[in-house]
Parts: structure tokens; sequence; C-alpha cells
């Protein structure tokens, strides 16, 4: 009989886990709390208007990622963007390292890689249990899903949450101390339709270097191929995000977009806010996955571990490590 994995999360790191272990022949199940695949990889319509609101653009550095890419590429889901930004001062910054973008925006990729899985939308794990060599996980509709390993993918905050509620489980000291000081940074978001062009220059996306501005980021959705109309994405700092986390999200999306409105050639039609809770760790743990317990199986993966500087990337690598991992200790 093959073995069974339960994936939670169907961000990026989730769902490269379970197509490795469905590649070597498990039954696996993906478990997501929200509507839609991706988890961060995510894109919204305004009208005719599409937003990619969380990851903008990912770059490519390991052969596996690559591979994974250019097969993408060659089946029209992603296209290059650009090989840098402008920064604050407009001034453009090439690196040399390709962007990609997705053409049906992030959330497209993550659904084109998620198209052979196995994937339980609206399921949100509220439990776990080891009873004996079996895995018992129970979500918020009330489902019970059992299967020989679990891999755990949501943000590293949320996953130990989960952990502590386990009968039975318990940390080794050191290691509980050490997964406890990764924190993640908030980003409030603003999605806006303007009636013309935004006036950012090619290739439509500007970084700023200035931890202290209210505006780390703003990215022309036209421009990059995304959207047929006009129509702006704004990240926040994490420093305006956390300042203005608490109060109402609205009224912090006003803030924002009266900082971004002076840096644009046209006006605002309509806008939608967005808060992400847990956008991006503030510290890396060195371990491409970590394996949380044997018997039965039990690992933590995501964009926690490994890489820093190419966060898709990482998550990618870290839900292939945790899947590889597993297939050597049951087969
Ligand atoms: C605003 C923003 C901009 C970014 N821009 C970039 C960028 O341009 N380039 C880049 O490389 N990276 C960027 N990142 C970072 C990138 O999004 C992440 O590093 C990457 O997507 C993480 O993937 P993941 O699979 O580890 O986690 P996630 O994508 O967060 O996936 C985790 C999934 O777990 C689900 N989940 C959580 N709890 C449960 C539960 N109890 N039960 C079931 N499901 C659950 C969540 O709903 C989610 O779908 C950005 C992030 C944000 C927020």
């Amino acid at each position: 009989m093959s073995q069974s994995c339960l994936v939670v999360g169907a961000g990026l790191a989730g769902i490269i886990a379970a197509r490795r272990l469905q590649k070597a022949g498990w039954q696996v199940t993906v478990l997501e709390k929200s509507k839609g695949y991706g988890g961060r990889m995510a894109t919204r319509r305004i009208g005719e208007a599409i937003f990619d609101h969380g990851v903008q653009f990912f770059t490519m550095h390991s052969m596996f990622f690559r591979v994974l890419v250019e097969n993408m590429q060659d089946a029209g889901v992603v296209g290059e963007w650009s090989r840098g930004f402008l920064n604050g001062d407009r001034i453009l910054s090439l690196d040399g390292y390709l962007r990609f973008y997705g053409k049906e925006g992030m959330s497209g990729v993550a659904k084109h890689l998620a198209e052979p899985l196995d994937i339980r939308l609206q399921e949100e794990v509220t439990g776990l249990e080891a009873i004996g060599p079996s895995w018992h996980l129970k979500t918020k509709s009330g489902s019970d899903y059992q299967a020989n390993a679990v891999i755990l993918t949501p943000p590293l905050p949320q996953a130990l949450a989960l952990v502590q509620q386990i009968p039975s489980f318990s940390f080794e000291e050191e290691l509980e101390k050490r997964l406890k000081e990764v924190k993640y940074e908030p980003c409030i978001t603003i999605m806006v339709t303007l009636d013309g062009p935004s006036g950012i220059p090619e290739p439509g996306g500007i970084a700023s270097t200035d931890p202290m501005s209210p505006i780390a980021w703003i990215a022309d959705n036209r421009i990059k191929g995304l959207s047929p109309v006009d129509g702006i994405t704004v990240h926040a700092t994490g420093h305006f995000s956390r300042q203005n986390w608490k109060i109402d999200r609205e009224a912090a999306g006003e803030k924002l977009w009266e900082a971004v409105k002076p840096l644009l050639a046209a006006e605002r039609i309509e806008m939608q806010t967005h808060g992400w809770r847990f956008a991006h760790p503030t510290s890396i743990l060195p371990e491409n996955s970590l394996l949380l317990q044997q018997g039965p199986p039990l690992f933590l993966a995501g964009d926690a571990f490994g890489d820093r500087l190419n966060p898709v990337e990482g998550a990618v690598l870290s839900g292939l490590d945790a899947a590889k991992h597993l297939t050597k200790l049951l087969h």
C-alpha cells in the first residue's frame, strides 16, 4: 500500500511538497483554509483591472526552480518582467537578474502548479493528533483526515500554534526558542484603479529603499503586462504597516493613498485595502525544512526556512526539501 501525507497550506511550499510526493507515488491531500490556491501568491480583480497584491515577481537561481519556471514559460503561464526596477528617485537600477510574473496573475501560477493535486479549499486545520503510526487532523468544518505523515507550511507562527496543541508533543527547549524567534513583518497593501496611465516609467515598478517611508513598493499592473486597464498595487513598509495595523483597515489604506497620490499622473477611481499579517519573516532559519518528530513524521516547511533573498524560490525549495526527506524516511 502506498504511503500517505497531509500537507497543510496550498501556498507554493505546500504545492511543491505535494507535487513531489505525488510523483513518488504517495497519496497526498492538501488542506487549505482559504478559498483559493497560492497563499501569498495572490491576485485580485476590481472591475476589469487585475492586481497582484501579494508576491510581485520572482527570480530563479537553483536548477530545480529554473526548470520549473522554464516549463511554465513554455506553457505560457509566466513571462519575463524586467531585470531590475526604479528606486525612490525613479532611477533604473538593473542587476541582471530576470524577474518573472504570472501572465494570469500570481494566483494563476499557483493554480497551474496545483492542477494535478487533491486540494481541499476552505479546510482550516484546527488540531493534530498522532495515534499509533498515523496523524489525525481536524478541520474547522468538522472533517477528519488521516495519513502517515504531515507537512505544515503556514507562516511559522501559525504552524507553531498548531504544533503546540498536539497532545503529548513537547519541544526541545533550544529548538522551541529558535523557532519562536522568527517573527513576521505585516504589510498593508492598496489596489487602486486609475483614470489613465499612472506616470510610472517602464518597467512599471518602484522599490523604495527608505524603511521609514510609508511606501515600500509601487507596481503598475498594466505596464507589467497583467492588467488590461490602469491600476497600481502599493505595498507599505513594515514601519508604516506596524504603526497602522490596529487602526481601521480602510483608514490605513487612505493614509497610504495620501502618500502615493502626489507620485502619480492619474486620479483614483476605486480602491481596495488588504492587510497581510504574516508578509515577510524578519529572520530565516538556515535549514531548508525541519523534521519535528519522526514517528509519525511531522515536518515544518515554508518561507521561514532556507533562502532570505529569494522568498518565493525559498518557499519552493523548502517544500521540496521536506518532501524529499519524507520519502527517505518512509518508503
Ligand atoms: C505583500 C507581499 C509581497 C511579496 N512580494 C514578494 C516578491 O515580490 N517576491 C518574492 O519572492 N516573495 C514575495 N513575498 C513573499 C512570498 O509571498 C512568500 O515568501 C511565499 O509566497 C511563501 O510561500 P509559503 O508557501 O511558504 O507560504 P504561504 O504562501 O503563506 O502559504 C501558506 C498557506 O497556508 C494556509 N494556511 C495557514 N494556516 C492554515 C491552516 N490552519 N489550515 C489550512 N491552511 C492554512 C494559508 O492560507 C496559505 O495559503 C511577498 C509577500 C507579501 C505578503
